[in-house]
């Protein structure tokens, strides 16, 4: 399972570390709060997109085979999808 990076947006409680790290299935949801003080959380860059980053050039099938979705924007704020998973939507914002 991959491990995310996320970091508190304003403050934080006093045992949290600045970045925390979360074992989430590719599939589960992004974390909007600190699991330990219950504060806002952003994702940072994950492990996974480093790895794929290092590993050369990002193309679609290595998008698709990471469970990742590439979107294309196609307007003001809506972009089509491009490479990923059948189950991910095939369009946004609109
Ligand atoms: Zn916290």
């Amino acid at each position: 399972m991959p491990i995310y990076e996320y970091v508190h947006t304003s403050d934080r409680g006093p045992d949290c570390a600045e970045t925390i790290e979360v074992m989430q299935g590719i599939k589960e949801k992004p974390l909007t709060r600190c699991p330990t003080c219950g504060k806002p959380v952003r994702k940072a860059v994950s492990r996974p997109m480093k790895a794929i980053m290092n590993g050369g050039k990002l193309t679609d099938s290595r998008i698709s085979k990471s469970g990742l979705t590439k979107y294309v924007k196609t307007g003001e704020g809506t972009y089509e999808k491009a490479a990923g998973p059948d189950d991910s939507p095939s369009k946004i914002g609109e």
